[in-house]
């Protein structure tokens, strides 16, 4: 079959790989849409610990599929024709993370795309830990298929608004307007925030974000953030500041911009060897400021959010439009390289026509 393999930094393409085969407990299913991701990217370019030098892995772990054999354990629950979104992270099952379902936090994990072999296929390998841990969630709506694979974002999104305590009323900024930083805003939205602001030097994107319901889109190369600030906050700042971009000069500048009580969240990891940002800790002391920052989601997140695009058509259609191109896994290559080079806003992966 066709496979998207990344082979060490720098090398991925197309290649004829054998079939997934039922090794041991899980199901095997068609891949019927996948979606790129940033860390595609970032392994693409810089690699990935888990990757060790010489291994070779089909990447892509925003995955919807159906199943086309299955062991017996699961067959009554997941039957032959069964369409599943599966999330991508696997726990080792007994760290104390692992036990408070936050698979995303166990420092022994796996990964669809990661370690092991991913949905930028024509099949895929489920193994029994994504069964038992509940990554793996059937979908029975009449969901466009392109749309079922940006769950995982969108839990990631969730999550994070979850873990910084978004409350109604908020007034949220949010600096990026890539895919994840709009999907954050869009997300601070439904969930009630009453102005979100959005950063970005691309202005086309900040329209999207806008055209979207982001309320104001900023480039800051044309206008003083803390008159911003200053302007929509009466100077207090944002109740509650993300950073969806990997540069440390935002990480420091979000101290500045958030209020008094606010929470600011490092939404996005820093590439390695990015020096860390100098912050102002004293606006963390004297303001009260709470500091954090989500990777990935917990498997709670991911049925929220499955939930969400089941029954939100608002929701979406939103997710249509931040998609920036719809591709063939033969076509996956070229569409690969023009996100590499930031000129797609997000990659969607239909395998079959028509999606
Ligand atoms: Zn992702
Ligand atoms: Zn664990």
């Amino acid at each position: 079959m066709k496979a998207f393999v990344f082979n060490g930094v720098g090398r991925v393409g197309l290649e004829d790989v054998p079939l997934p085969t039922l090794k041991g407990e899980g199901a095997i299913i068609k891949v019927i849409s996948s979606a790129v991701c940033a860390t595609d990217v970032k392994i693409f370019k810089s690699g990935h610990f888990k990757i060790r030098e010489g291994d070779r892995r089909v990447l892509g772990h925003e995955i919807f599929g159906e199943i086309v054999e299955v062991s017996r354990s699961y067959e009554e629950d997941f039957p032959v024709g069964t369409r599943v979104f599966v999330a991508p992270n696997l726990g080792c099952g007994k760290c104390e993370y692992c036990l408070m379902g936050k698979y995303n936090l166990c420092a022994d994990y796996d990964a669809f795309g990661i370690t092991i072999d991913g949905a930028f296929a024509e099949y895929m390998f489920v193994p029994r830990k994504a069964f038992e841990q509940g990554n793996v969630l059937k979908l029975t709506a009449a969901v466009p298929e392109g749309v079922v694979p940006l769950v995982e974002p969108l839990s990631t999104c969730l999550y994070n608004l979850s873990n910084l305590g978004l409350e109604p009323g908020d007034r949220v900024l949010v600096f990026g307007a890539g895919f994840m930083g709009i999907l954050n805003a869009l997300s601070a939205r439904m969930m009630g925030a009453s102005l979100v602001v959005v950063i970005d030097p691309n202005e086309q994107r900040l329209e999207v974000a806008m055209e979207l319901g982001v309320n104001l889109g900023i480039n800051p190369q044309k206008q003083d953030l803390n008159i911003l600030k200053k302007d929509l906050t009466d100077g207090k700042g944002f109740d509650v500041v993300i950073v969806s971009v990997p540069v440390p000069e935002a990480q420091a500048q979000a101290l500045e911009l958030v209020s008094k009580l606010g929470r600011v969240s490092f939404f996005a990891g820093l590439p390695k060897g990015t020096p860390f940002p100098t912050l102002n800790t004293n606006v963390i002391h004297y303001n009260q400021i709470t500091l954090t920052g989500t990777t990935g989601a917990d498997v709670e997140y991911y049925r929220r959010a499955l939930n969400m695009v089941v029954h939100r058509e608002d929701l979406r259609e939103k997710l249509i439009r931040l998609v920036s191109s719809f591709v063939t896994l033969e076509e996956l290559p070229n569409a690969f390289e023009r996100l590499a080079a930031g000129k797609e806003l997000k990659v969607v992966v239909l395998n079959q026509q028509g999606g």
